[in-house]
Formats: structure tokens, C-alpha cells, sequence
């Protein structure tokens, strides 16, 4: 447990024993105060939680991305021609099966290009350098 200074009400500034659940930035001192500040701590909160979930989102990404080497020249053109010809709807078992991950990673490695990212123009630079476009 970490011992806060700025364990802090985020209300009435008292000290907080509870916090959001949620992004585990934000504290409280009692339940009622978490409920009444919601309105305003909610876009932060989303903020936050959207921030560590990209986070760890990347990450994973990154983990398969190396894991199955989709960052070689070949590989990255496969990728590319596949998104371009199915605009992003590549199904995860089949993507699966064409790299020999499993679905879950596919998910994670199909999401996140969906999210619109950085890999996603790199492949697609990369194929338009190549002269796949
Ligand atoms: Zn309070
Ligand atoms: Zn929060």
C-alpha cells in the first residue's frame, strides 16, 4: 500500500480512504462525496481510463508484433495488402491463422490498427512506397 500525501477528498479535501475504482486516481472520503463529484470527475476519469487501457492496448500490441515478427518488410506489405482489400474487416481467425497466433492475439493486434494508429500508416506508407497502393 502506498502511503499517499495526497490521499485527498477530491470533494471536501479531508483524507480519503476510498477511491475510483475506475482510474484509481481520484479520492474520497466517503461514498456520497465519489457520487456527488461524478458529474465532474467523469471526463477525466474516461480521460484516464481510456489513457491505461491504450497503454497496456500498446503494449500488447507491441508483445505480438515482435512475437510473430509483423514488423518484417514482408510481413508488414502482407499486412497492408490485407487491409487495404478489406478495409480493416479481416476476420481474427483468419488473421490468426495466416501469422499462427491465436484469436485473442489477433483481436488485440486487429483492434488496435482499427483504432487508427500509428502501425496502421506505417504499413500503409510502406505499401504505397513499395507500390502496393
Ligand atoms: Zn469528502
Ligand atoms: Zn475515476
Amino acid at each position: 500500500m502506498m502511503t499517499g500525501e495526497s490521499n485527498k477528498c477530491a470533494v471536501c479535501n479531508e483524507p480519503a480512504s476510498k477511491r475510483c475504482q475506475r482510474c484509481r486516481r481520484s479520492w474520497y472520503c466517503r461514498r456520497e462525496h465519489q457520487v456527488s463529484d461524478w458529474q465532474s470527475h467523469k471526463a477525466q476519469c474516461n480521460a484516464i481510463a481510456a489513457d491505461n487501457s491504450h497503454a497496456i492496448h500498446k503494449m500488447e500490441f507491441d508483445r505480438i508484433r515482435v512475437r510473430y515478427g509483423l514488423e518484417s518488410p514482408e510481413n508488414a506489405e502482407k499486412i497492408a495488402e490485407m487491409l487495404a482489400n478489406t478495409s480493416g474487416g479481416v476476420s481474427a481467425p483468419e488473421f490468426a491463422s495466416m501469422f499462427g497466433m491465436s484469436t485473442t492475439e489477433a483481436v488485440v493486434f486487429l483492434e488496435w490498427i482499427k483504432i487508427g494508429v500509428k502501425f496502421k500508416e506505417e504499413v500503409l506508407d510502406g505499401a504505397k512506397n513499395s507500390g502496393l497502393s
